[in-house]
């Protein structure tokens, strides 16, 4: 049994700067107060706007760390945000931030709303000695999951990013 934090209903919300309960809608009490911390980290060293994904009230698969598991987390574990700006720059911000145990890069989501394109998903899980990190590529309209944990995976996500032009 590994708990992190607390439910999300005892937040220090001085310590979770940029961000407002409302952000996270009717969800926010099935999050950890740990990840509520952790993001506010994030968004204070990557001193930019930070939205969070419509998509966290949607389904996730099991092992996405969204939903709280029996024996795992109590809550849930895992945000999906569009960081503004160069979502290489936010991919390591986030890295620097201990309690991010996972993070993914999605170069293709996008938020038309907010006219944002390239999301982060951001997990708390626990690691013994190293983060899990990886990138969602889309190949000829297939998407394909890479680890980066090799210097060729990460400089395949270098190329794909300049490629589509993260150099806000
Ligand atoms: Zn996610």
């Amino acid at each position: 049994m590994s708990n992190r934090g607390l439910s999300a209903k005892f937040v220090n919300w001085d310590k979770v700067p940029h961000f407002g309960k409302k952000e996270f809608g009717t969800h926010l009490q099935e999050l950890d107060s740990i990840l509520l911390y952790a993001l506010g980290s994030f968004r204070s060293l990557l001193n930019a706007p930070v939205f969070i994904s419509p998509s966290n009230w949607g389904s996730h698969v099991p092992n996405s760390y969204h939903s709280a598991k029996k024996g795992r987390n109590a809550f849930g574990w895992a945000l999906d945000v569009f960081p503004s700006g160069s979502l290489l720059f936010a991919y390591q911000t986030a890295l620097s931030i201990k309690e991010f145990g996972g993070v993914g890069v999605y170069p293709f989501w996008s938020y038309p709303s907010k006219k944002l394109q390239g999301g982060l998903h951001l997990d708390i899980r626990l690691y013994p000695t190293n983060k899990s990190l990886w990138f969602y590529n889309s190949v000829a309209g297939k998407g394909q999951y890479k680890s980066l944990h090799s210097v060729e995976d990460c400089l395949d996500m270098f190329e794909l990013l300049s490629t589509i032009g993260d150099q806000k």
